[in-house]
């Protein structure tokens, strides 16, 4: 089968086409036909070596497909089944071997291509949303990168909750579908001082919750746009990684909270995993929540789609065809 694979870590172009042996389904396994991969920041990671695997390293993270053959043990799904899956290993490859507890079966109109771009960052939006800080109706959220993959789906959860949104972009043209994901307010990030913007728009008292996925460029003016005892939630470096800092800054800036959460401890059990994925895919089903595929590349084109990603030019969902 075709897999893309990295023996150096490094820039895009170590992201290696090969033909390997098929893998088989240990026990509780599933062995799926790929149809679609999601692109994200994490495989990026895994190819920069800034996340550690062994070598070489099997890339991506999202997939969506069919179960060909399932391993002993295997009660979750059964071949033939359409299931989705994110945070296992190996998704840009035609055939990738995932834990079966890690599957989902995708509602019957959602295709491939909606499971797969829905998976990882729209499970990221939900636990964001409703769990790390359960947004209510009326309060105010601040959403970094608001045009983003996970920012877009974000912004649609707060408003689903019935949450007033403030999004940064950095152009014009990401203004506009910030906009049509539902933000109230939109700023400018390249252009105007957030902080100073996120005051003025919530009368000086600040948003209840910032949902940062920036990081090295955003997190000091992230604290400043809280209310006292507002929360970061600081889940992303799509600008770096944020460099040490002296906790008594929470304190000066108002207790604040912060939190770095990732998607892997909000999926700690089967049941939380079916409860997120399926409030996820049911409102992709029911057009409460839009997906935005910027792009679809082959799969032989992943080096293209992690430069488009990194280059800051895109806005939604990258995916990659691969049947
Ligand atoms: P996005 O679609 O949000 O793409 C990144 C966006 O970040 C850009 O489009 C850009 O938007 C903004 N950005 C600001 N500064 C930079 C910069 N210097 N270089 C590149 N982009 C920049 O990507 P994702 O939604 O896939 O992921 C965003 C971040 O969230 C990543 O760090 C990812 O790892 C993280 N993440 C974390 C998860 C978790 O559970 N912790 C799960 C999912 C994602 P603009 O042009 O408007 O500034």
């Amino acid at each position: 089968m075709k897999s893309i694979q990295v023996n150096v870590p490094g820039g895009p172009e170590n992201l290696q086409l090969v033909d390997i042996p098929t893998p088989r389904p240990g026990p509780r396994q599933a062995l799926v036909r790929i149809v679609a991969s999601g692109v994200n920041f994490i495989d990026i990671y895994f190819r920069t070596g800034l996340y550690k695997a062994d070598l070489p390293i099997a890339i991506g993270s999202e997939g969506a497909g069919t179960v060909e053959a399932v391993g002993e043990g295997v009660t979750e799904v059964a071949p033939g089944d359409r299931v989705a899956y994110a945070m296992a290993r190996g998704s840009y490859a035609e055939y990738a071997v995932v834990p079966a507890a890690q599957l989902v079966k995708i509602p019957a109109h959602v295709d491939f291509h909606s499971a797969a771009a829905a998976m990882l960052q729209g499970m990221t939006a939900h636990y964001l949303t409703h769990s790390t800080f359960p947004l209510k109706a009326g309060d105010t959220c601040l959403v970094h990168a608001a045009a983003g993959g996970a920012g877009g789906l974000t912004v649609q959860m707060a408003k689903n909750i019935g949450a007033r949104v403030l999004g940064t972009v950095s152009t014009a043209e990401k203004a506009q579908i910030a906009r049509q994901a539902g933000a109230d307010e939109i700023i400018l990030y390249t252009e105007q001082e957030f902080d100073v913007e996120a005051r003025r728009l919530t009368g000086g008292r600040g948003v209840d919750v910032v949902y940062d996925s920036v990081g090295k460029t955003t997190f000091e003016k992230s604290l400043n746009s809280l209310r006292p005892r507002g929360t970061l939630a600081l889940f992303g470096q799509s600008s770096g990684s944020v460099p040490a800092f002296d906790p008594a800054i929470l304190n000066s800036k108002g207790s604040l909270f912060l939190t770095r959460p990732s998607l892997g401890h909000y999926l700690l059990t089967r049941e939380e995993l079916l409860w997120r994925a399926g409030e996820v895919l049911d409102a992709v089903d029911a057009g409460k929540l839009r997906l935005r595929i910027d792009h679809t590349y082959p799969l032989a084109d992943a080096a293209r789609a992690h430069r488009d990603l990194e280059s800051r030019k895109t806005a939604g969902k990258l995916l990659l065809a691969i049947e």
